[in-house]
């Protein structure tokens, strides 16, 4: 579904993606791991091209992204759920307005089919009784599963996330994983930047090991927690776990 192609990004002269190439299979959970600075964010800001890329091409499905005009760009990147680690909600708006405006906006969606596809969302992430709370009387970890709501509520083909807990209490962390871990079961294609050892070691199909601006090391989470080759992926694993 995403086929990335000798991706390089530069910062003025600092290079902080040198060379990458990988694909996502529809369906597959991949987990990036590795250092801060790795360039982890740069990474997944340039699969939707949210960063534009000094080099290379990001395929997805099938249609070369980097070749692409702003509008029609646009278009597909309502296909690519994003969810970061602040949360991002509009403040001024009820938790069924957030999910419901790109839908109404963006794809005609009628309101009462967004506020069915909005509530039924609410239920899947646990969160049936808070639609007409604002964002800020709920927790960090509840607004989280709001914007992972919101994202869902475009239909995406593949879902992005960028540490989406590392900004929470730990008792809000859990919740969210179990959201994004059904999300998983349920099929979803997902990349998951993430200090989560437990949540790539469950759920990923494969972890990509990011360091220095190369993808260093990928493979399943056994093989990768059990038997990493490189030194730097020995040496990022002992110092977390
Ligand atoms: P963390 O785990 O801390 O989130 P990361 O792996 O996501 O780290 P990035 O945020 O992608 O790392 O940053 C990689 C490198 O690129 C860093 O050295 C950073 O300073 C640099 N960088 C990132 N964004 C920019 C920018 N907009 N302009 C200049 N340099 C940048
Ligand atoms: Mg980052």
């Amino acid at each position: 579904i995403l086929d990335i192609q000798n991706l390089k990004k530069k910062y003025h002269e600092t290079e902080v993606l040198k060379d990458i190439s990988e694909t996502v299979e529809k369906g597959q959970v991949i987990c990036v791991i590795g250092p801060s600075g790795a360039g982890k964010s740069t990474f997944l800001r340039c699969l939707t091209l949210l960063e534009q890329p000094t080099d290379g091409h990001i395929l997805f499905e099938g249609t070369d992204l980097t070749s692409l005009k702003e509008v029609q760009l646009d278009e597909l990147r309502e296909k690519m759920g994003m969810v970061f680690q602040s949360f991002n909600l509009f403040p001024n708006m009820s938790v069924l307005d957030n999910i419901k405006l790109a839908p109404m906006k963006v794809k005609n969606m009628a309101e009462d089919q967004a506020t069915q596809t909005a509530q039924k969302l609410l239920a899947q992430v646990g969160l049936s009784d808070k639609g007409d709370e604002f964002p800020t009387n709920l927790s960090g970890g509840q607004q989280q599963r709001v914007a992972i709501a919101r994202a869902l509520a475009m239909q995406p083909e593949v879902m992005l996330f960028d540490e989406p807990t590392s900004a929470l209490d730990p008792e809000m962390v859990g919740d969210v994983l179990k959201v994004m871990q059904d999300l998983a079961k349920e099929g979803m294609t997902m990349v998951v930047v993430t200090h989560e050892m437990g949540f790539a070691r469950s759920v990923a199909d494969q972890i990509w090991f990011m360091d220095g601006g190369y993808i260093q090391e990928k493979g399943t989470p056994e093989d990768f927690f059990e038997h990493p080759t490189t030194e730097r992926a020995k040496d990022f694993l002992s110092k977390i776990l």
